[in-house]
């Protein structure tokens, strides 16, 4: 092949971690994600099974939320019974609940971290803000859906919802496991570039990677 085409092809393979300094490069991976096909219909039952009974969600409070999720923790409702447990990273974790509203500043957290934790994963939109603005819903601070920014399983509205209703949405991540109908991971894939664009524009200081992993 004539110099030509290789740089043609080096183009058209433009990494968008490119921009990175090469010691920060070697940290992420360069490839796009890739949505997952189910390898067999009855391994894929079994395996969305276990994972609808093995909850783990990243303890990151982005709003008021954060203080409803505290008391599912203690013996009152005692969350662990339903086989969900907080963990400390996105590494940990394969449930990410949004909650409450998220800031200019925080979504970009929010991105990395929800980029930065592996499949499968689950997003839980926590109260009314994340869903549609909410309270805040004309504030200059603060983004109005959550899903333009990251794909979301199961929405709970409220302003803000009790623990029963953090709960109730839990349950309901299960069922929708369980059913095969969780499929924010792979909608994330498929529109990476649409979800990029999106992220992009709210968040002014875009200095990280496009591809956190
Ligand atoms: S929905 Fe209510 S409680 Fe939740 S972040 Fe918005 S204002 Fe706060």
């Amino acid at each position: 092949m004539d110099k030509k085409n290789i740089g043609k092809i080096k183009k058209q393979m433009k990494l968008a971690n490119e921009g990175l300094p090469e010691k920060e490069r070697v940290l992420f991976s360069d490839a796009r994600p890739t949505s997952v096909t189910p390898l067999n219909k009855y391994l894929e039952k079994f395996l969305n099974w276990a994972q609808s009974q093995s909850l783990w969600f990243i303890s990151f409070g982005t709003g008021c939320g954060s203080t409803e999720l505290r008391p599912l923790m203690t013996s009152r409702f005692d969350i662990f019974k339903y086989g969900i447990a907080g963990k400390p990273t996105p590494r940990q974790s394969g449930v990410f609940i949004i909650g409450g509203y998220a800031s200019m500043k925080t979504i970009k957290r929010i991105v990395r971290s929800y980029e930065q934790m592996q499949g499968p994963k689950f997003v839980i939109a926590l109260g009314s803000c994340t869903i549609n603005g909410g309270m805040y819903y004309d504030s200059y601070n603060t983004i109005n859906r959550i899903d333009y920014y990251i794909p979301v399983d199961v929405y709970i509205a409220g302003c803000m919802p009790r623990p029963e209703a953090i709960i109730a949405g839990f349950n309901r991540l299960k069922e929708k496991i369980k059913a095969g109908e969780c499929d924010g991971m792979n909608k994330y894939a498929e529109n990476f570039d649409w979800y990029k664009k999106n992220q992009k524009k709210v968040i002014k200081d875009w200095n990280m990677p496009d591809f956190n992993w």
